[in-house]
């Protein structure tokens, strides 16, 4: 049955329905008030990496410890806004208790592993077909610490990856100096994982791919979706931003950090928080990494993009619309240098971007990718967290089946809204 279908929020989550939808036949609708592939969206700035290896939430064994050091350090790799922790609380509560034991984590990681495989190659069909195939790169991803030690620091995480099958390379002193000359020679560690890839522009991508999907019949709208107009158990429209209401039998939730209102409405309670994250973009740096690589000691990752070197990371735990603080994106920027001695110090000012943008999370690092509990005709396809990027492909695909009738390519069962009841 072909059915008319609003897709809500035109990030990874968006574009890639979209393009599946109208791959199998749907009339398809986008609604997004920004620029697709602006810097609205979390899609915009993250660090590219397509970690199909990325299955772990971001809780972990015995983090309830460092809860205190997360008020203490505002600066700090994870941090909690002092005056916000009472209203975060809640969910806090759920974030450490997801993690807590190594067989909570490892149910995670079997559940994400299936949504997350094979993404570097589902991400360079899609790029080949939206015309922008110079934007994905499949050639592995790197972690480094300054010496094994580091890694073996975090063997537990390690070791779940392994049980869910996934491999890697370890690299070590000269070798590791040879791959990648311009690192800073105290990271003496590294493993690469080939079967992951990244991503080198993530807004141009985006936008790509919005271009593609309209280039294959979707209408974009700038605006924003208000509500849904559910009569009993049936979708017959969406009230936008600017007074109307749009006709449609379907819809796809998919506007990453401001979903909740709407699923709210479809019937499903969810827990979301922001986990604001912030980059730093330096243009023209002339030294750099030849992988994008993730830095241990500095918990931040570094991609080699198109427009420029970028440095992601930082978790900050506070409101949707409280001020940034760019010392963070500048802690960020003097790792960079750092980790790189060869880029001047102090970098130009005038080539220094910052960014902050809104991880979509759920306290469990799994998003919420089902049909809603009050209508089958509603998808939601948010909360994806740390790894909107790497899911992107396989959500759209999801939707897709979801609304042809079809059974879902993966067991979508551990990302049911129902699990936060
Ligand atoms: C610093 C940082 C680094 C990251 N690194 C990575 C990484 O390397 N790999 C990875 O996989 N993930 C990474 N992530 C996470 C990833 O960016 C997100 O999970 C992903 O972008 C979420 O995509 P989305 O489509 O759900 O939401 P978004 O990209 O935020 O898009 C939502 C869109 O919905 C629109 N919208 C909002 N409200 C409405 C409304 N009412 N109606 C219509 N439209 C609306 C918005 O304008 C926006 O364009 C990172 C995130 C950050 C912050």
């Amino acid at each position: 049955m072909t059915r008319h279908v609003a897709v809500i929020g035109a990030g990874i989550e968006g574009a890639a329905s979209a393009i599946e939808l109208l791959r199998a036949g749907h009339r398809v609708t986008i609604l997004e008030p920004g620029t697709p592939g602006g810097e609205q969206a979390a899609s915009f700035g993250n660090a590219g990496w397509l970690s199909s290896h990325s299955v772990l939430p971001p809780s972990a064994p015995g983090l309830w410890r460092k809860v205190p050091g997360f008020l203490a350090d505002p600066l700090g790799p994870l941090a909690v806004r002092w005056g916000y922790f009472p209203r975060v609380l809640p969910w806090l509560l759920r974030y450490l208790a997801a993690g807590s034991t190594e067989e909570k984590l490892l149910r995670i990681a079997r559940s994400l592993r299936p949504l997350l495989k094979d993404s570097a190659v589902l991400h360079t069909a899609l790029a080949g077909e939206a015309g922008v195939p110079e934007l994905i790169e499949h050639r592995g991803l790197m972690n480094a610490w300054h010496s094994r030690a580091g890694f073996e620091a975090e063997a537990m995480g390690w070791r779940i990856r392994r049980q869910v099958g996934i491999a890697w390379r370890e690299i070590e002193g000269e070798a590791l100096r040879e791959i990648e000359p311009d690192l800073d020679p105290a990271y003496g560690f590294a493993v690469l994982v080939e079967e992951a890839g990244r991503c080198l522009s993530p807004g141009r991508y985006i936008a790509a791919l919005v271009a593609h999907a309209q280039a294959q019949g979707a209408a974009l709208r700038k605006v924003a979706a208000t509500g849904l107009r559910l009569e009993g158990r049936a979708l017959k429209g969406v009230a936008l931003s600017d007074g109307t209401v749009l006709d449609c039998d379907a819809a796809v939730i998919a506007c990453g950090i401001r979903s909740a209102p709407l699923a709210a409405q479809a019937g499903d309670g969810v827990p979301m928080q922001t986990e604001r994250g912030y980059h730093v973009m330096l243009r023209g740096a002339n030294a750099g990494p030849r992988h994008s690589i993730g830095l241990g000691a500095a918990k931040m990752v570094v991609n080699p993009m198109a427009d420029g070197l970028r440095a992601a990371g930082q978790v900050e735990i506070a409101a949707l619309d409280a001020p940034p603080n760019w010392k963070r994106a500048e802690i960020l920027r003097d790792h960079l240098l750092k980790s790189f001695p060869g880029l001047p110090d102090p970098f130009p000012a005038d080539r220094v971007s910052m960014w902050l943008g809104n991880r979509p999370s759920t306290p469990d690092g799994m998003p919420v990718l089902s049909p809603s509990s009050r209508c089958p005709e509603v998808i939601h396809a948010f909360g994806h967290g740390h790894v909107g990027l790497v899911a992107g492909p396989r959500t759209g695909r999801i939707v897709s089946q979801l609304l042809s009738g079809r059974p879902p390519e993966i067991d979508i069962a551990p990302f049911s809204p129902t699990r936060f009841r």
